[in-house]
């Protein structure tokens, strides 16, 4: 291959620095149709190929407008932050570089950097230091490996090796979890043979707190039984925060492994004004969370920390002739459920170099009073409610139909209302079903977003309410 076939990065450069100078201009929501998109890039697949700059001028032209403006200042849908340049700039770089992370003998660099980027991490979010750790796709598979790990644990005490003997005959496993827990959880005890029907939902209150006296109860229900209890690490709708210095210690007492689901919640813990929320999270014994949102890499970036090193080794580790065993590094893949796998600890540590502790304290109390300015400034507009006031950067709105007094007339509002918001290209929100009302969520996880954004959007959704009194 001859080195003018890399031309395309430099083109591929330009496009880059296109898209991000052009996204405070262009709608957030996508305007192609899927119709639109398919008709564009579903070419007939050539038997002779086709020059890398055309392929890449291809792409970008073809999806331009299928690209939702996520990694702009008013994408405020779902819990989805955008890149730090850093961040974006060190991803590029494990691209090229190519190395295979799962062992060090393949990528002794990024390994010697995850090795760094997970001390950071456990340092800024205040976790035991010798916990050990993984950085996996996205939170999803953090929880399948702290649930792996906790499976090892919770089975092991009751005389069972389930990696070598598995589920079949073995002490069942209850799991105690938050009712308003994200559908991850389920996902990860279903891909781990435990099944959706194992968990038994703790009923939380309206700030989505688990109050003490209903994770007793649940304990106490059933004694001696392997169990799991997951709770909350920053509640999905309203951001709320367990009290963590009485339910942890409650259930370690029990004999239970506790997991915190804290994707977003848990960065909590590195901010100044909102740390005490997320207080005494670290007596848990297993943590999932995700760079792609609060830390701002770009995807592929999920955490896990374990307490017990030795099952979460047992439960991940492999053993194999024909990776060199002894490189005094860290082999990624002993800690994680895959093999082969990206340097996705370099995103990690250049976010965090980039921001210092500072600057990421700064990001998460930043993103929280915007998330505060946009719910109470949509909140005061008539047309609008304001249901949750964001304690953390989780708000929550609706918009009545002042003409009914059903639920499904305020439903029907609402979606009108979040649509039409959407469809005016200036910021983008999505809806949910909290506690039998159709809301529409604000979600505020991005390090672009500044008060400029704020007034924006807050006038673009006052817009779209004076158009539908
Ligand atoms: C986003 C999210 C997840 C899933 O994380 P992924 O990185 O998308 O796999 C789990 N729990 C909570 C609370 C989340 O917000």
């Amino acid at each position: 291959m001859a080195d003018q076939d890399y031309g395309v990065l430099a083109r591929t450069h330009r496009h880059a620095l296109d898209f991000i100078a052009g996204l405070d201009a262009r709608s957030v929501a996508a305007t192609a149709t899927a119709d639109e998109l398919r008709a564009r890039l579903d070419r007939p697949l050539l038997d002779t190929g086709t020059s890398a700059d055309t392929v890449i001028d291809d792409l970008v032209a073809d999806t331009a407008d299928g690209h939702t403006g996520s990694a702009g200042g008013r994408f405020f849908g779902w819990v989805i932050g955008g890149a730090l340049p850093s961040a974006l700039a060190a991803d590029w770089l494990a691209a090229t570089w190519d190395n295979n992370a799962g062992a060090s003998a393949s990528a002794p660099a990024a390994c010697v950097v995850e090795e760094i980027a997970g001390a950071w991490l456990k340092d800024v979010l205040d976790l035991p230091r010798d916990a050990s750790f993984a950085l996996t796709t996205g939170c999803q598979l953090a929880h399948v490996t702290c649930l792996a790990a906790a499976r090892n644990a919770v089975l092991r005490d009751a005389g069972w090796d389930v990696e070598t003997d598995g589920l079949i005959g073995a002490p069942a496993i209850r799991v105690l979890a938050n009712d308003q827990r994200h559908g991850s959880i389920e996902r990860a005890l279903r891909i781990l043979g435990l099944g959706s029907k194992c968990i038994e939902p703790l009923a939380t209150t309206v700030d989505g707190r688990l109050p003490a006296e209903t994770l007793r109860a649940a304990l106490d229900r059933v004694a001696g039984q392997p169990t799991i209890v997951l709770l909350d690490g920053g509640d999905l709708h309203v951001g709320g925060f367990d009290d963590y210095r009485a339910l942890i210690p409650m259930a370690k007492a029990a004999g239970a492994w506790v997991h915190v689901d804290g994707a977003f919640g848990l960065w909590a813990r590195a901010s100044r004004d909102h740390r005490h929320l997320a207080d005494g999270m670290d007596l848990a014994d297993s943590w999932a969370t995700d760079g792609h949102k609060w830390l701002n890499t770009p995807y592929d970036s999920g955490v896990a920390v374990v307490r017990d090193t030795r099952a979460h080794r047992a439960s991940m580790a492999i053993a194999t002739s024909y990776i060199a065993q002894d490189s005094g590094i860290r082999d990624p893949m002993d800690w994680t459920p895959e093999w082969s796998r990206r340097a996705r600890g370099f995103a990690i540590y250049a976010a965090l170099r980039e921001l210092g502790r500072g600057g990421l304290a700064d990001l998460i109390d930043r993103c929280c009073a915007h998330a505060k300015a946009i719910a109470t400034g949509i909140g005061a507009l008539p047309g609008a409610e304001l249901l949750a006031t964001p304690t953390l950067n989780q708000g929550l709105v609706r918009f009545p139909d002042r003409m009914a007094s059903d639920e499904v007339a305020h439903a029907a509002r609402t979606d009108a209302v979040i649509a039409a918001i959407n469809a005016t290209g200036e910021c983008l929100f999505s809806a949910a079903t909290w506690r039998g009302k159709r809301v529409m969520r604000i979600s505020v996880v991005s390090w672009r977003t500044d008060a400029r954004d704020v007034e924006r959007t807050i006038a673009a959704v006052a817009g779209v309410l004076e158009r539908m009194p």
